[in-house]
Order: C-alpha cells, then structure tokens, then sequence
C-alpha cells in the first residue's frame, strides 16, 4: 500500500482521474471495495487500483510501456483550479446570459477609485477628499436617472471587452480546453 504522491482531478468530462508517481489515470470503472483507473496512456498494463476514498493505492500498475509526465501533473492541476473558480463564481453561465461578469458592480467601482485615486498609500485627508469628490459624483449620477435619464453606457472597451468574451465563452462546447483558456486569458487579469 502507498499513500504518496495521489492527487485527485476531475477531467473536462467530470471524470474522476489522479496522478500517481508522475503518470496520469482515468477512472474506467469501480465496485465497492476499489476503483481501478487506467493510464491515460492506454497502454495495456498501466492500471492501478485505488480505495473507495481514492487516498491509497491498493494495487500499483505493474509497468507502463512509456515515460512518466510529472511535467503535465501541474497543468492538470491549474486546469482544476480555474474549473472550481469558474464554478464558484458561475462567471460562465453570467457570460452566456450577458450579465456582469462579476457579483457586483462594487468590484468595478473599487478597481476605478483605486486608479482614480492613484496613490499607493494616500493620507487621510485626500483620501477623504477623494471620497467626497467621488461621493458627489454618484450623486450626480443618481439625481440624473432619477429624472429618467439613461444610466451611462459602459466605456467602449469594455463594451468590446464584453463582447469578446462572449463569444469564447459561447464557442466553449466547439475549442479545445486549452485554447479556451488561453483564449480567456488574453482577456482577462485575474
Ligand atoms: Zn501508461
């Protein structure tokens, strides 16, 4: 029995997979007292058997007729992370909807006040000026939809911003895991 070096993963189709010593498995098929997982490689002798928990293994593979990949194990991690963090923050399904990508307009508020003050560490007193000037001008803003003006439209690059982003996610079924990110990526600053 060997407890080191299991890490879990979910594949792109929500498959159960795991690293072991550098080479990855797919979960192929399982009963109540063990899961057997397959090389991702295929190959014929590259199984192990794992307990119901997948924390141990309970029967290593006996050989794999190729070289281990430590270097995707990384990757395969990443890949998990932003799964959960797209997950968590349900970014995708609010793409698709069109809605703010974000949970609250706050976020958007934050990152514009924080340039638009643009000191790293201001003093109190032009900070609080800042707050003032920055409180008046919602008002503003405020007063004026109230008399039924439309709110102001988001800033062109954003709008451009949105729209891409739209499109990715919206091609997510038809690219490859990979390019999608990457493609996200280039949109985005985490
Ligand atoms: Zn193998």
């Amino acid at each position: 029995m060997n407890t080191h070096t299991i890490k879990n993963f979910t594949s792109e189709k929500g498959k159960a997979m795991l690293s072991y010593e550098g080479y990855i498995y797919t979960l192929e098929r399982k009963n109540d007292v063990k899961l057997i997982f397959r090389c991702q490689n295929r190959d014929y002798k590259g199984r192990c058997h794992t307990n119901p928990t997948m924390d141990v293994i309970v029967s290593a593979p006996t050989e794999h007729c190729h070289a281990s990949k430590p270097d995707l194990v990384p990757i395969l991690e990443f890949k998990n992370k932003i799964k959960s963090r797209a997950a968590e923050t349900n970014v995708y399904d609010r793409a698709v909807a069109n809605l703010p990508r974000s949970k609250n307009a706050i976020e958007g508020w934050h990152n514009a006040f924080a340039k638009r003050v643009a000191i790293v560490h201001p003093t109190i007193t032009k900070l609080t000026e800042k707050i003032r000037r920055e409180q008046s001008k919602f008002e503003v803003d405020i007063a004026q939809i109230r008399q039924g003006q439309e709110p102001k439209p988001k800033k062109l690059k954003y709008r451009k911003l949105d729209e891409r982003i739209k499109r990715l996610v919206d091609d997510y079924g038809n690219v490859d895991l990979g390019d999608y990110l990457k493609g996200l990526a280039v949109n985005m600053s985490l």
